[in-house]
């Protein structure tokens, strides 16, 4: 079978180097493209991404000129967005691992891409380790009145709460709607109780130099708490689940949001 042809975009920030590095390196795919304006001109292999002899181009045209056919997306909302449009409009499938969307984002994304040819897939989270964190705390959340969230991640994140917290909330929220009220009566400095997340769970945002990627979910009931927690250490972590959501998505008509979708959990 012939390789499938993958584009990046944000090719030259700290996810986007890591996902050239990935498919250049998957047997059955092939990297034709990487977009960033803010790198547009320099040789990948200057970002560590070495034989591929490519260099990175400052717009999406790019693609359609190299015949992608599958583009992977980790920049910022605000330029996902307009990257999604773009994928649907011109029929490129797209793997999405930028988080910030809101509700109404992933609407509009969702009707977009069922007018469209192309597929997308859209994950918080490509580790497996976190989608069993989220797994594990949705089916703890009807046995515990109290649960909280606490994300962690390293200082350069520009978008909080991230977006595997909200999901997180949003699966234990859809699992139980029987947590117990906040006690809190007095915020003696505004934030302490964390953001309202879905359902009401409260989730802290943490940014750390040295973090990568963390999130610990914290379950009370009478007499015992059950703590449920992830780390991703190296963003090498992500790459097994953005290879499979690359070589998925063409089989998966619209929008598909998690990487549970793509496993049997
Ligand atoms: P980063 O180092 O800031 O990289 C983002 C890159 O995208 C930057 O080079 C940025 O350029 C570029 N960019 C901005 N607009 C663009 C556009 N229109 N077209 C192409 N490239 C564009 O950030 P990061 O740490 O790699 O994280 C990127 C995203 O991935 C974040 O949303 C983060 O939350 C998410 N993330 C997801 C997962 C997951 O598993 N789903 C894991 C880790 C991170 P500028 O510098 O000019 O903005």
């Amino acid at each position: 079978m012939a390789s499938k042809r993958v584009g990046v975009f944000g090719a030259g920030g700290r996810m986007g180097v890591a996902v050239c590095a990935a498919v250049a390196s998957a047997p059955d795919l092939d990297l034709v493209a990487a977009i960033d304006p803010a790198w547009a001109g320099v040789e990948l292999s200057e970002r560590g991404v070495v034989d591929t002899g490519l260099v990175v181009s400052p717009t999406a045209a790019e693609l359609v000129k190299v015949k992608a056919e599958v583009v992977v997306d980790f920049t910022v909302a605000e330029a996902a967005r307009d990257n999604l449009v773009w994928c649907a409009e011109n029929e490129i499938h797209a793997v999405v691992g930028t988080t910030g969307f809101s509700a109404a984002d992933l609407e509009d994304i969702r009707v977009r891409f069922e007018a469209s040819k192309a597929n997308a897939l859209i994950a918080p989270n490509f580790a497996i380790g976190a989608v069993l964190m989220m797994r594990f705390a949705e089916l703890a959340a009807p046995y515990f009145e109290t649960a909280e969230i606490i994300e962690l991640h390293h200082d350069q994140k520009v978008d909080a709460p991230s977006g595997t917290a909200i999901l997180t909330a949003e699966r234990m929220a859809a699992a139980s709607s029987d947590f117990a009220a906040d006690p809190t009566e007095q915020v003696v400095i505004a934030g302490a109780r964390g953001a309202s997340g879905p359902g009401g769970i409260p989730i802290h945002s943490v940014r750390m130099r040295g973090m990568v990627a963390h999130e610990e979910v914290i379950l009370g009931s009478t007499g015992q708490t059950l703590t449920v927690r992830h780390d991703s250490y190296d963003r090498t972590s992500f790459m097994p689940g953005v290879l499979l959501a690359i070589r998925s998505v063409f089989d998966r008509p619209g929008l598909t949001v998690g990487l549970d979708a793509l496993l049997d959990i």
